[in-house]
């Protein structure tokens, strides 16, 4: 396997399961230390154990200031630096509803764990990114949902809107220190956060991908760690699905 990121320090959040696992996997494979943090963290130590090299886990809360900055800081502590972070962590838990009818408190922990969330993970790293002084990337996991929507489910697609926007904000804020910033786009992604639909609408939502099936986490890792990599030098502020063909219709 070519080693794309020996060298470098890579901090995944939510890098204990799904999308945010099979990151932590290649990005170590391709020879990069990575910090695997998690609001499960028994998670992460098991993550951070299986993928070898100098990988490390860490307990993260991005619903809270301080979480991303203990990622961050757990990071920096490894002594070279910060130069690829994967914004990964978020739930999909809400009880589908027209917004006339949407659960109020649903609606903010949605908001407050998927963009807030993502808020503070982006603030704790662009800083130290910034403060350390090298080229540096950040990869931001949005969705399908945040260029299109379905019925039923605003505060996921809003704040995954949301993502994007911050996405093309960090870009744009910090493109002067050579520091780069994208999101990715999953369509239906076969990990645990999908473990709970029921078959019906698992049906449906592989109808929905022309491509007939769901997608790999592996398959979502691979464009999210060529974003991160040196072949990705010119590329930010910019957001690319990998949805078998969905939001092409
Ligand atoms: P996943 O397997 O559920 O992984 C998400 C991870 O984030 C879990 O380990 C989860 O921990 C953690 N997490 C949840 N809340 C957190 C918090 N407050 N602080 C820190 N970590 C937290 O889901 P996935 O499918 O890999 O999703 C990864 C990303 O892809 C998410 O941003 C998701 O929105 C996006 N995405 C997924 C799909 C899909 O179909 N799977 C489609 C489009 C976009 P717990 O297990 O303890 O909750």
């Amino acid at each position: 396997m070519v080693s794309t990121f020996d060298g470098m320090t890579a901090l995944v959040i939510g890098g204990a399961s799904g999308i945010g696992a099979a990151c932590s996997r290649r990005l170590a494979a391709g020879g990069a230390r990575v910090v695997v943090a998690d609001l499960n963290a028994e998670k992460a130590a098991e993550v951070a154990e299986s993928i070898g090299g100098e990988a490390v886990a860490c307990a993260c809360d991005i619903a809270t200031v301080e979480g991303p900055e203990a990622a961050v800081s757990t990071a920096m502590d490894l002594g070279r630096g910060l130069q690829f972070a994967i914004n990964c962590a978020a739930i999909a838990g809400e009880s589908p509803k027209p917004i006339g009818e949407f659960d109020v408190e649903t609606w903010h922990q949605m908001i407050n764990v998927n963009l807030t969330g993502m808020f503070y993970s982006l603030r704790a790293e662009l800083a130290a990114m910034r403060a350390y002084g090298e080229k540096a990337s950040i990869v931001n996991i949005a969705s399908i949902l945040g260029v299109v929507a379905v019925p039923n489910r605003s505060a996921y697609t809003a704040s995954k809107h949301g993502v994007v926007g911050l996405t093309r904000t960090a870009a744009l804020e910090y493109a002067p220190w050579g520091i780069r910033v994208n999101a990715v786009g999953p369509g239906y992604i076969e990990t645990p956060m999908l473990a709970g639909i029921s078959e019906d609408i698992r049906e449906r939502a592989v109808g929905r991908h022309p491509l007939g099936r769901l997608g790999q986490a592996e398959e979502v890792a691979e464009l999210v760690c060529f974003l991160g990599s040196p072949g990705a030098s010119f590329i930010t502020g910019a957001f690319y699905p990998v949805d078998g063909g969905y939001t092409a219709q």
